[in-house]
């Protein structure tokens, strides 16, 4: 791998690919199957495997790993859906897409997660599940939602885009509701360039999954084509195009297979930033709750004027300035004007996340990063804050 130089600018979430993975891409296209076949399926093996418990189901990201998971609930229009709004436009759009109608819960400040106390304000007659986000990798208190799930007769779809190593009292993150839904997209902790998965523990809702997520074809449809002799397929549902191309899954193989090794790279790194932070007049992450683990999949911190001397956003220019790639996860859902025109979302319904989203800032955390690029990072946000 090159060495990154100080003038060269540092990609927030550029992922780490191996030759493995380039390899395996070039074995699917010299085999001439590209779309979804036995690499597709032994991904989905491979992830089952690996969160040690229930069915996957390969689709081309988490968004519609979202929308398929809402729409095999069988939610119907004007349904509603409780999540967080401190979450990628993507988990609040699949709820519409479902013809559900959003409904957000403030989030706890420390945690960011969403605030069980909060869901229970927010619960409808016209409620039928919860979408919480375990949001940078910090699992949700699933105790508290699945609780509240049983009490109320909820579905509870989690989204586990930050999620792959996630873990709370030894389960994984996406195990614990009726459908977990995980992004391999570029930044993400696992990639395959666009890509996501459905997890469920039923053999049965998989299969529904897979279903919806091919046009709506009765089973085994993609198999139409093999030597096993022309099958004609039956249209049970108005599916979608959302199926895994074996060239994605060819990545996901070996990015999976190294899950634990780049997770404790990106441990590593946190604990660098958390030294080197700590006496700085910013925020940093909280420690992972009691009997959790934390995916480390964003380093954010919290950037208050009044202790910082500068705010977010000119925190951002001056490390765009020196070479240094920064994110924002999330500006609160209610600050988009779509939103706040179609469901009259205020600012000041939920107060916590709105603040948040004010003051993050993600910084660099990739497995690629050198301890040069990390100590480079931290020497930039210093001189950011004395300047
Ligand atoms: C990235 C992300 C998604 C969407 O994932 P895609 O695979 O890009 O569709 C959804 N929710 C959250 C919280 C995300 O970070």
């Amino acid at each position: 791998m090159p060495v990154r130089s100080k003038d060269t600018f540092l990609v927030f979430g550029s992922p780490l690919i191996e030759q493995a993975e380039i390899d395996e891409v070039v074995a699917s296209m010299e085999s001439g199957w590209l779309g979804t076949g036995p690499k597709v399926a032994q991904f989905e093996k491979d992830f089952s495997a690996y969160l040690g418990d229930g069915h996957s189901a390969a689709c081309n990201s988490c968004t519609a790993a979202l929308h398929l998971s809402l729409v095999a609930l069988g939610l119907q229009p004007g349904d509603e859906v409780i999540t967080t709004p401190l979450t990628f436009c993507a988990s609040v759009n699949a709820i519409i897409h479902a013809g559900c109608t959003p409904v957000l819960a403030d989030v706890n400040p420390v945690t960011q997660n969403i605030d069980p106390a909060s869901i229970r304000e927010k619960i409808t007659d016209r409620t039928r599940a919860i979408l919480p986000v375990h949001f940078a990798g910090r699992s949700c208190d699933m105790d508290d939602i699945m609780a509240i799930a049983r009490e109320f007769n909820l579905k509870v779809v989690e989204d586990c885009a930050h999620a792959i190593e996630t873990t709370y009292k030894g389960q994984h993150a996406g195990t614990f509701g009726d459908f977990g839904c995980f992004s391999f997209y570029v930044t993400k902790n696992v990639c395959t360039g666009e890509g996501g998965m459905v997890v469920a523990k039923a053999e049965e809702d998989i299969k529904n999954v897979k279903i919806l997520g091919l046009h709506g074809m009765s089973a085994d449809a993609w198999k139409r084509f093999s030597d096993e002799g022309y099958k004609h397929y039956q249209v049970v549902h108005a599916g979608f195009k959302y199926n895994m191309m074996d060239i994605q899954a060819a990545i996901g193989i070996h990015q999976l297979a190294r899950v634990e090794e780049n997770f404790k790279r990106r441990c590593e790194i946190w604990d660098m930033y958390q030294e080197a932070f700590a006496p700085m007049p910013v925020g940093t992450p909280a420690p992972e709750e009691p009997d959790t683990r934390h995916a480390r999949h964003l380093y954010t911190l919290m950037v208050d004027p009044v202790y910082a001397g500068i705010d977010r956003d000119q925190l951002l220019v001056r490390l765009n300035k020196e070479n240094i790639g920064a994110g924002v996860h999330y500006l609160a859902i209610p600050e988009h004007p779509y939103y706040q025109e179609r469901f009259g979302w205020k600012l000041e319904d939920t107060p916590q996340a709105v603040a948040l989203g004010r003051q993050t800032i993600s910084l660099p955390l990739s497995p690629k990063l050198t301890d040069d690029d990390v100590n480079d990072v931290i020497t930039a946000v210093k001189e950011c804050l004395d300047a």
